[in-house]
């Protein structure tokens, strides 16, 4: 475990005076990007997101920092297909200095029905300390972050300091990053970088800041079952015809234990770190109705974090009103497993489709289609960026940080660790418990914004003063 010493009190007290003034202008530059509605989604209207990508590539710009600053596409996986805009801004380090890479994205959800917002998606709205709009947090205020960051960096020690810098700000992370291992490989020099800061995640509560340090990765897959050759009368032939639901429903039932923790040999998991995270927490944040038990063993957060999960996300079977007195002949789901840190996403699928294959009732036949895999991810906490991460949000927010884990997957980060062996990657971001990233009223703590810049300022002036 490395150490790093707090910082000093002069440094500390005048970056923040930097952040403090700079704060609401940056809450204005954040408030002109979350205008412009850059969904990424194929079926929106990629003008947005060309824009959005425009207005980042002026805010790196007026930095004054950068070498150069470009944006750029990359082709999605084997296709022809462009993917959406990402802006690459550089700067070369000097010095013997190390060179930080910061990440965030711009593109956006979908904002959903507008009549679920309190006030329009894309109308920035401040409501008691929280700014409301679609990617006001998720990730706009992190691409903020990092632009509120440099510029307190810049009122520190000017324009001409020796850190390398890299500002690396995507266009499609909400439609599955689908160019960004080509982008990696298109940019790979301009890309090196000894740390990387990935801005898209989330703080333990709005006084406590976090270190996202375990994510787990994901597999999602179509299975068909298949009993008959056609649909046929329930009254003539049900009770000795095995119909495709009742096997498909025997067959998933099989995925979990009494106590509803996934029942698949070969899906592994471990033990998260030990953070109070209470049972009448969990039932709130995850809504769960009254006498509803939560599933699983072992600590709440070990369940989310460091366990498998697995979910039936859908079911293409007549609808209830159409449903007639039928015996179905084949019921499609797809089928989404949660893989935990230390399992390859490939050995938690190879484990889920044997126990399918080897528990079909009936000798129903299985067919498995569109399987999309996410690698897991868990940061080596022993390097010198982490060490220097967690004193500067110490230091920023005047509370120990905490390590993490996220349920969910951000499957470009194994890209990354893949292209970048060497560079120690740190999983911070802008987002509290309330955020509610993707839904209607997504929102930005403004204080937790604020120790955010603070603490990314802090940590960019505390690596231009080490060498790399
Ligand atoms: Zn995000």
């Amino acid at each position: 475990m490395s150490f790093a010493p707090a910082t000093r009190p002069e440094l500390l007290a005048s970056l923040s005076e930097a952040v403090r003034v700079g704060l609401p202008s940056t809450i204005a530059d954040l408030s002109r990007l979350v205008r412009i509605p850059s969904v990424s989604w194929s079926a929106f209207d990629p003008e947005a997101v060309e824009r959005s990508a425009a207005a980042v590539a002026a805010l790196a710009d007026g930095l004054g920092v950068f070498d150069s600053v470009q944006v750029s596409r990359a082709p999605q996986g084997d296709s022809e297909e462009m993917g959406q805009p990402a802006v690459l801004a550089t700067r070369a380090a000097r010095g013997g200095k190390p060179t930080i890479m910061l990440y965030a994205h711009h593109d956006v959800q979908p904002p959903g029905d507008d009549a679920d917002w309190d006030s329009p998606p894309f109308e920035p709205t401040v409501r008691g300390d929280r700014l409301y709009g679609r990617g006001s947090a998720d990730d706009k205020a992190g691409v903020m972050a990092h632009i509120g960051a440099i510029r307190a960096l810049v009122e520190e020690v000017g324009t001409d300091f020796d850190l390398g810098l890299v500002l690396f700000i995507e266009g499609e992370e909400e439609f599955g990053s689908r160019s960004f291992s080509n982008f990696l490989q298109q940019h790979e020099a301009e890309l090196a970088a000894d740390v990387i800061v990935v801005a898209d995640s989330d703080n333990w509560d709005t006084a406590t800041p976090a270190l996202t340090v375990g994510l787990r990765g994901n597999v999602t897959f179509r299975l068909t079952v298949s009993t008959l050759a056609h649909a046929s009368h329930s009254g003539m032939f049900g009770g000795a015809a095995p119909d495709a639901m009742m096997a498909m429903v025997t067959l998933l039932s099989s995925l979990y234990a009494d106590d509803g923790s996934v029942a698949v040999a070969g899906l592994t998991g471990g033990e998260a770190a030990d953070l109070p995270y209470d049972d009448a927490r969990f039932r709130d944040e995850a809504g769960l109705l009254d006498g509803v038990t939560p599933v699983g063993s072992g600590s709440i957060l070990s369940r989310l974090w460091s366990k498998p999960a697995i979910t039936i996300t859908g079911i293409d079977a007549p609808s209830v009103a159409n449903a007639s007195n039928t015996l179905l002949p084949s019921v499609s789901v797809r089928i989404s497993v949660r893989v935990a840190p230390g399992q390859t996403a490939a050995a938690a699928y190879a484990a889920i489709e044997a126990h399918l294959r080897a528990l079909a009732p009936f000798g129903a036949h299985l067919e498995i289609s569109d399987v999309d895999q996410g690698n897991p991810f868990s940061v080596d906490t022993s390097g010198w960026a982490v060490a220097e991460a967690k004193q500067s949000m110490t230091d920023a927010w005047g509370t120990a940080a905490v390590e993490t884990g996220i349920g969910g997957s951000i499957p470009f980060i194994s890209d990354l660790v893949e292209k970048f062996p060497a560079a120690q990657i740190l999983v911070t971001g802008v987002e509290d418990p309330d955020t509610r990233a993707h839904s209607p009223n997504e929102s930005l703590h403004l204080g937790v914004f604020h120790r955010a810049v603070l603490t990314e300022a802090v940590l960019l002036a505390r690596l231009n003063e080490r060498s790399a």
